[in-house]
């Protein structure tokens, strides 16, 4: 098993606080509200969605609008009652970046390039310490979270066939297009980056890629992740939470269980995330966050070169608020 370790530079404050990103939260937050407000709205209770644990074994994690719970068993934080697929769907392709065509300007576009650009290290990476040939990869959906991506793929990675599944209206709440174009492109390997935290079902999505995909197949998992210090701290108060964008915040556990569960092979598992020291830092800056023992003082007082050892030690602990799998069909 590899748990290879990014040793990333931190990002500028500005990339965690800036006004594009309340922006954001407050425009998913209305679209939360949206759906509260409408009766016709059908929402489902689930137990975990990682461990299968029931809801009874499992903490209030906080009540954003909806009760999320903290898995006590695997420590994956979900909400409790999720809406159906399609209304998720729907409500996203409402937001300015999954207009066809437009690419959102000035406070609607979040500069993704270091994501971009790490994303396809690891593919890079990782075909070559499993000595894998990776010709063929199926992106699913990021390119609608994230328009620019598909141009910089385009420019930067020659050596790949790509074909980039956009979010569509109508598909279903069994991922019917996937399949499809998991059967038509016969890929090598499926990208599933910033998907997981905010579909109604997992699970399903996971076990659809499985029973389309060719034994084999790598199945690349991006996600926010439950056992990061930011989460631990922070709790629902972490600025990372936008609660309809996190129905899961998978722990790393939480997620290997599932894998496994739905018959995967787990071959890689890391926290390669960045923001935990910065977020901090800024959190315990503010007036009146300074009452938590021994984290208060170490990040009022900590420099830059301290941040980034701190980084680091979670990027190795597996203990960063973003997650990424390796896992095989
Ligand atoms: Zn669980």
């Amino acid at each position: 098993m590899q748990t290879p370790v990014f040793l990333d530079h931190l990002p500028d404050v500005s990339d965690v606080s800036g006004g594009k990103t309340e922006r954001y939260r407050h425009l998913r937050n209305n679209a939360l509200l949206e759906l509260l407000l409408d009766s016709s709205t059908q929402w489902h209770d689930r137990d975990c969605p990682a461990c299968g644990s029931p809801v009874a074994q499992s903490q209030t994690f906080g009540q954003a609008f909806i009760p999320f719970q903290r898995c006590a068993a695997c420590n994956t934080i979900y909400a409790a009652r999720v809406p159906a697929q399609q209304r998720l769907d729907a409500l996203r392709l409402q937001l300015p970046q999954a207009q066809p065509g437009t690419t959102p300007a000035g406070d609607e576009a979040e500069d993704h390039s270091f994501e971009f650009i790490s994303t396809l290290n690891w593919v890079s990476l990782t075909a070559g310490h499993l000595g894998r040939g990776i010709d063929r990869v199926l992106d699913y959906r990021f390119t609608t979270h994230a328009p620019r991506w598909e141009d910089v793929v385009a420019k930067l990675s020659h050596n790949r066939r790509w074909q980039h599944l956009p979010l569509a209206a109508e598909t279903g709440e069994g991922f019917d297009d996937l399949a499809e174009a998991v059967d038509t492109f016969r890929p090598d390997a499926i990208l599933i980056q910033a998907e997981m935290d905010r579909v109604a079902s997992p699970d399903r999505l996971l076990d659809r890629i499985r029973q389309a995909a060719r034994p084999g197949t790598l199945v690349f998992i991006a996600s926010s992740c439950a056992d990061g210090l930011e989460y631990e701290l922070l709790g629902s108060a972490s600025p990372s939470f936008i609660p309809l964008d996190r129905l899961t915040v998978f722990s790393i556990a939480g997620l290997e269980t599932l894998a496994r569960r739905l018959g995967y092979e787990v071959l890689e598992k890391s926290t390669p995330g960045r923001r935990d020291a910065i977020i901090l830092r800024q959190y315990f800056l503010q007036a009146n966050n300074d009452n938590v023992p021994f984290w208060s003082g170490f990040f009022r007082d900590a420099d830059k070169d301290r941040l980034t050892d701190l980084q680091i030690l979670l990027q190795r602990s597996l203990r960063s608020s973003l997650l990424r799998f390796v896992i095989q069909t």
